[in-house]
């Protein structure tokens, strides 16, 4: 790829380490997109791909959806950005509550960073409490309070992961396990400072780790009993899982949500919403800060809304083509992997699939780290040499959209079968 890898080597010396995001980057260099459409994804070296990565889950109804790209063409014509208040935003606000039942009231921000920080400080600011509770390998955004990583033995005490964050700004985010009801339990009862506690309901950010039986459900007693609001970071399976996400599908009711990614189909826009009582603590009314001059803004706003009436109209037919395609590689990938002997697991629901290369099932940020990533990395190159494109790192997720094909599912098929071959040897 001579043209990717001569923009590589220019943009290292324009943008720190040549990336806008640190996991775009891998090795040798990234390629650098060109266009996309439906299912595809071009380089500027003219290889197509089938994407997988799509943007890391934020393209539910494949790239450049004619209802979203023409809902913002129209926009376009009528202005980008008002600094005030638009119907647009009451509309999509309506929308997501009615898709919702738990978010009573939605405040639109830009970035996931911006929903769970806002959600974070809600749950501060309702209980009057410090402490938030939050899962190892669960990613929540890249603001202060999240950057942590568990401390050693009985230690929950959140320990800063990232240089620039000072341990005063993570000593109050306790890290526990997830999959581990047991442990939660023994944290809140000894603990009369908890906050909230926040969950990815479905783990895509290390991998792709689903919740046993019963834990969700058992989380939200818990909390429910020690009157601790429960934060569902639905940034991934929001619109995912199902129209109304991971709480629809699994039956549980949060306090609060955030969402973001699927919700606009490729434009900069999350939410948080919840419980009124939590939710009118934000500023003006409450006493809860929370700011944009980008919030809301109309061309987001927009392509927000025509996602969102699209996988409504589509709903009954989206999500079992999801979770059919899914269903069908995931049980592909584990039938090659197991004919060639070699040791993985293969996690997946709804239109999410990851492969591990361990013996051990991956239930938690422990067995996940157990998987050989040179494997991994192996399996993303050929891969990519044959045409198919998945998040470069073993801590993410694979996804499927309402763009692919039959064939690109067979394509995809043999495609894994050739780089799981090339593993092996
Ligand atoms: C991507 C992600 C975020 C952060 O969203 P940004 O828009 O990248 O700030 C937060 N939580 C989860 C679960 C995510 O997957």
């Amino acid at each position: 790829m001579p043209k990717s890898k001569s923009l590589f080597e220019t943009a290292k010396r324009v943008i720190p380490s040549g990336v806008t995001s640190p996991v775009r980057y891998y090795e040798p260099y990234p390629f650098f997109a060109k266009k996309a459409s439906g299912s595809s994804i071009w380089d500027v070296d003219g290889n197509k791909y089938i994407d997988f990565c799509y943007g890391y889950g934020a393209m539910l109804l494949g790239h450049r959806r004619e209802e979203v790209v023409s809902a913002v063409r129209r926009q376009l014509d009528v202005g980008t950005l008002y600094g005030t208040p638009t119907d647009l935003e009451v509309d999509l606000a309506d929308l997501l509550r009615r898709a919702y039942p738990s978010m009573s009231k939605v405040r639109l921000v830009n970035t996931g960073s911006e929903a769970t920080m806002t959600a974070i400080r809600l749950a501060r600011g309702i209980t009057k409490k410090k402490k938030i509770i939050k899962f190892e390998g669960c990613y929540h955004g890249a603001h202060e309070s999240m950057l942590v990583k568990a401390g050693s033995g009985s230690a929950h005490n959140g320990i800063s992961v990232s240089d620039g964050v000072p341990q005063d700004f993570t000593k109050n985010t306790i890290v526990v396990q997830y999959n581990n009801i047991e442990q939660l339990d023994e944290v809140i009862s000894k603990n009369k400072d908890v906050a909230g506690v926040i969950v990815e309901p479905v783990l895509g950010n290390m991998g792709l780790i689903l919740p046993q039986k019963n834990y969700l459900s058992e989380m939200r007693k818990l909390t429910k009993q020690h009157d601790i609001p429960l934060i569902f970071d639905e940034i991934i399976t929001g619109f995912r899982m199902s129209l109304g996400g991971a709480q629809q599908y699994f039956g549980i009711k949060p306090d609060i949500t955030t969402l973001g990614k699927s919700l606009s189909n490729g434009f900069v826009i999350s939410a948080v919403g919840g419980r009124r009582d939590i939710m009118d603590q934000l500023a003006p009314g409450g006493k809860v800060y929370e700011a944009s001059t980008f919030a809301g803004n109309p061309i987001s706003v927009a392509a927000a809304t025509a996602s969102v009436k699209t996988m409504k109209k589509l709903q009954n037919k989206l999500y079992p083509k999801l979770e059919k395609y899914c269903g069908k590689l995931s049980k592909a990938i584990g039938e090659i992997a197991h004919d060639f002997k070699i040791p993985h697991q293969v996690n997946s629901i709804s239109s999410m699939f990851q492969i591990f290369f361990t013996d051990v099932p991956v239930v938690d940020y422990a067995t996940s780290k157990r998987s050989d990533t040179k494997k991994f990395h192996a399996l993303f190159s050929h891969l990519l040499k044959k045409g198919i494109f998945i998040a470069p790192s073993q801590y993410e997720t694979g996804f499927f959209s309402l763009a692919h094909t039959e064939s690109d599912l067979s394509k995809t098929t043999s495609a894994y079968e050739y780089a799981l071959k090339m593993v092996k040897s």
